[in-house]
């Protein structure tokens, strides 16, 4: 397998965190026999001070004609007083639309021996995993008409949420597509009791559930759902779901897994696949070699599962990080008082490294019996 990755680490943690996934990824192909390229750009502040943009064009040039983007973090305090279309954030959404990419997909899992970090209880949050697939490309995000009038007597604002058949269709055949190699049930959330877009979502997404007989489907109303998540994630499987409740659901569902750090996403479906862990640059923590790099290591998982087509790697990398956490090492976000393995970054990625080393030798001892 030959991959070519433009890795953009961005601002902040972003470069510690893309460290390690870098680190894995390298670790894999060496022992799989792949051959992955990996250039590295500039984006988001770093690109502002060097180039005066927060996406030069080199980057998006390299990104368009790369397998895959594997990037960091974007955002540093000292922008924060620019207008909005010349922050670093801007580069990192100009990017998103260029590369096309439709569907977000973000893993949600509670990890066993995390569940006690999450705020909710542990016999609430264990043994759940969701995966959430979000439509990233339509929606109120990007509808037209959209805009502020303001009048000398009165001001209004205006928003448009608009769905065509063909970009539910597209995001539905994902979400079905990888509910069938998880325990094949999709929950689609919407407003349908409300809003004609929730109607046209409702009919289409049924409709394409009938080519997928091996998966059950189930609707939920967008304000049940967030009730539902906290209540018994474990109900989920895949949520399919728009743009904007996709944004307000997938952030509410990180309370599950203990911390922000943890969570990593895809950005699949056009040109070239995104995938970059959910949080920020954490400007508060950045350059002490503390910041979790689980979210960025389990991006690259989904990078070996969604664009490399390696199931068996992705999964080796997961379970890698599934045993280190078992092992009890933890960054400080995963603190809870009782653990003593307390560890920086690096030390975190060579832990995953070292797991994955003796998950890799059994398979080969097993191999040659
Ligand atoms: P943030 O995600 O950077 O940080 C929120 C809190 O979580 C901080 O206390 C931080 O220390 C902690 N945190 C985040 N990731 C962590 C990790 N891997 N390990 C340990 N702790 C971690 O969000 P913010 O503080 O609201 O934003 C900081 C900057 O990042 C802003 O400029 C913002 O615009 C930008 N941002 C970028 C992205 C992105 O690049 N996708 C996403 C969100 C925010």
């Amino acid at each position: 397998m030959k991959l070519k990755i433009a890795v953009l680490p961005g601002d902040g943690i972003g470069l510690e965190v893309t460290a390690e996934a870098v680190r894995v990824l390298n670790t894999v192909a060496e022992t799989y026999d792949h051959e992955f390229e990996f250039k590295e750009y500039l984006v988001g502040g770093r690109a502002i001070k060097e180039f005066g943009t927060p996406l030069p064009r080199a980057t998006l040039d390299a990104c368009l004609t790369s397998n895959a983007v594997l990037l960091g973090a974007v955002g540093a305090p000292e922008y924060d007083s620019l207008i909005q279309s010349e922050r670093p954030e801007a580069g990192l959404l100009t990017l998103r639309r260029a590369l096309g990419a439709y569907a977000n997909l973000r893993p949600v899992i509670s990890y066993e021996s995390l569940a006690d970090c999450s705020p909710l209880r542990a016999e609430v949050v264990s043994g759940a995993s969701i995966l959430i697939v979000r439509e990233l490309l339509g929606g109120l995000y990007f509808g037209e008409p959209r805009g502020i009038n303001r009048g000398a007597s009165s001001q209004v604002a205006f928003n448009t949420m608009r769905y065509t058949v063909e970009e539910i269709e597209r995001v539905a055949r994902v979400a079905f597509t990888a509910a069938l190699a998880r325990r094949r049930r999709v929950t689609s959330v919407d407003k349908a009791n409300v809003l004609e877009t929730s109607q046209l979502w409702r009919e289409t997404v049924t409709r394409v559930a009938l080519d997928y007989p091996e998966v059950t489907l189930d609707h939920l109303y967008v304000d049940a759902c967030a009730m539902h998540l906290v209540m018994n994630p474990r109900r989920f499987d895949v949520l399919l779901t728009e743009n904007l409740f996709g944004d307000i659901l997938s952030d509410e569902a990180a309370v599950i897994t203990g911390s922000l750090g943890m969570l990593a996403s895809a950005s699949i479906g056009g040109g070239t696949d995104l995938y970059e862990p959910v949080h920020g640059s954490a400007p508060d923590i950045a350059g002490q070699g503390i910041a979790n790099p689980l979210g960025a290591i389990a991006s690259a998982a989904l990078l070996l599962r969604y664009t490399a087509r390696l199931e068996q790697e992705a999964r080796d990398v997961e379970e890698a990080m599934r045993r280190v956490l078992d092992a009890g090492y933890r960054t400080r976000d995963l603190d809870r008082g009782h653990s003593e393995l307390i560890s920086g970054t690096a030390e975190i990625g060579t832990q995953v490294l070292e797991s994955l080393a003796e998950i890799l030798d059994m398979r080969h001892a097993y191999h040659a019996v």
